[in-house]
């Protein structure tokens, strides 16, 4: 609220010589150039300052104010984009903020086996699991793990989704030859959720044939699914016997000890100091999958900022009171998109694409709307969803209707219809 008083000039001068001094485990940390700064802003702006890089990065981030170097360590930028190779590899996805579990031990296993000797041990290693349990992070901890073992380590890492808009986009551009040389030159290839080759067969011959090369170069290749091989719908049986080819590993969801372990360790990675109390409740009140850990964990810290009040258990309780019920539902995006392309009459290709015509555009940023508000996903696996698209241009979206919500009545009955019908399921 003070802030918001200040006159616009004198308080950006305030924040110019403000610099990003650390962003690691959910906790970003902003140097100031003195400690009465550093406190000051502390006092006044944490909330502020949390809630813009939360609507941002689209994750729960904790702010703190330090002294500091006016210059931004070079290393911090280093880290956005990995060697130069184009794995953006998320920096919290480590094995050390891996919490491990009965549920989760074989997968665990595996993955440091592959990252300390890809090719040589289980190739492909295929994980599976429904969603949030966890498959996406152990892949970025070992394409981390191999790297820091190896720092010329040649990783590609895509969404299957990134693996089919390229190859789509190679075909248009005529350059075939360079996507194919790219991917099989690699030493790891990581495909996330190859179940979304299904239906494809073009993109399914062409990943067969990248397989091969690779396999054949005994480089490693390491998938995730949301089934076991066996069961993946519409996918060429010859891929799917290669998937079973090295070690085919399953995950479940967590049990209630590893639940506590992990909303303790994401507090911990988020300065934030949470009793006992407040992790067995929450462990208690979301069973489904991790991310709805995270999710409550949020609300609740969203909710001590709000209230301006301590995290206790009375407020977690009633911070997680009417939600998790929602939450529990565990709607997923391709709910959100099946009911607005059938809505609209579009399909999801058309989503995907790039194309900007306002019959398309439209459906497209209410996906990602109802998506930001219905999930608990981040901006960008919102937009690797909907054909590779950023999370600045998800954000984007999301104000857009959110605008649109508040101005006009008639998108306020559609967004209402739509969500009805996704939660009815
Ligand atoms: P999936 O790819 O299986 O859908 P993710 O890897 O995206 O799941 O995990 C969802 C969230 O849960 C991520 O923020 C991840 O860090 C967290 N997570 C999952 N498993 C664990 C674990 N064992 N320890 C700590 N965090 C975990
Ligand atoms: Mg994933």
């Amino acid at each position: 609220e003070k802030v918001r008083k200040l006159d616009p000039v004198n308080t950006r001068k305030w924040f110019d010589d403000l610099v990003l001094a650390q962003f690691d485990g959910g906790l970003l940390q902003i140097g100031c150039p003195d400690e009465t700064k550093a406190q000051y802003l502390e006092d006044t702006c944490q909330s502020v300052f949390s809630q813009a890089a939360q609507s941002i990065t689209g994750h729960l981030v904790g702010v703190e104010f330090t002294v500091a170097d006016r210059k931004p360590q070079p290393q911090q930028k280093s880290r956005k984009v990995e060697a130069g190779e184009n794995v953006k590899l998320h920096p919290d996805y480590t094995f050390e903020n891996f919490v491990v579990g009965p549920c989760n031990r074989l997968a665990h296993a595996s993955c440091i086996a592959v990252s300390n000797s890809p090719g040589n041990t289980y190739n492909p290693l295929f994980l599976y699991g429904t969603v949030g349990l966890g498959k996406t992070h152990l892949q970025h901890a070992l394409c981390h793990e191999a790297r820091n073992r190896e720092p010329n380590t040649r990783i590609r890492f895509l969404s299957c989704e990134q693996f089919v808009n390229k190859f789509i986009s190679a075909i248009e551009a005529g350059n075939l030859l360079d996507f194919q040389t790219e991917l099989r030159s690699v030493d790891i290839l990581v495909i996330d959720d190859i179940q979304f080759l299904r239906e494809r067969e073009q993109s399914q011959e062409e990943f067969f044939h990248t397989f091969n090369a690779l396999y054949n170069n005994r480089k490693q290749i390491v998938l995730t699914a949301d089934c076991a091989p066996g069961e993946l719908p519409a996918i060429e049986d010859r891929l799917i016997s290669r998937f079973k080819w090295g070690l085919v590993c399953r995950m479940d969801p967590p049990s209630y000890e590893t639940r506590v372990a992990i909303v303790q360790k994401k507090a911990h990675l988020r300065g934030l100091d949470i009793g006992d109390d407040i992790a067995e409740f929450i462990a208690d009140k979301v069973k489904a999958n991790i991310r709805e850990l995270e999710g409550a964990l949020t609300i609740i810290y969203a909710t001590a900022q709000t209230t301006d009040e301590p995290i206790t258990l009375d407020l977690a309780r009633q911070a997680l009171g009417d939600t998790v019920s929602t939450v529990e539902k565990n709607i997923t995006i391709s709910d959100i998109i099946g009911v607005v392309t059938d809505h609209f009459s579009v399909r999801l290709s058309d989503l995907q694409s790039k194309k900007r015509s306002q019959s398309i555009a439209l459906p497209r940023q209410i996906c990602m709307y109802l998506a930001r508000n219905m999930t608990r996903h981040s901006l960008e696996e919102i937009g690797g969803h909907l054909g590779g698209r950023d999370h600045t241009t998800v954000l984007h979206a999301c104000n857009k209707i959110t605008e649109l919500e508040k101005n006009d009545q008639n998108m306020r009955n559609q967004l209402a219809e739509l969500s009805k019908v996704i939660k009815k399921g």
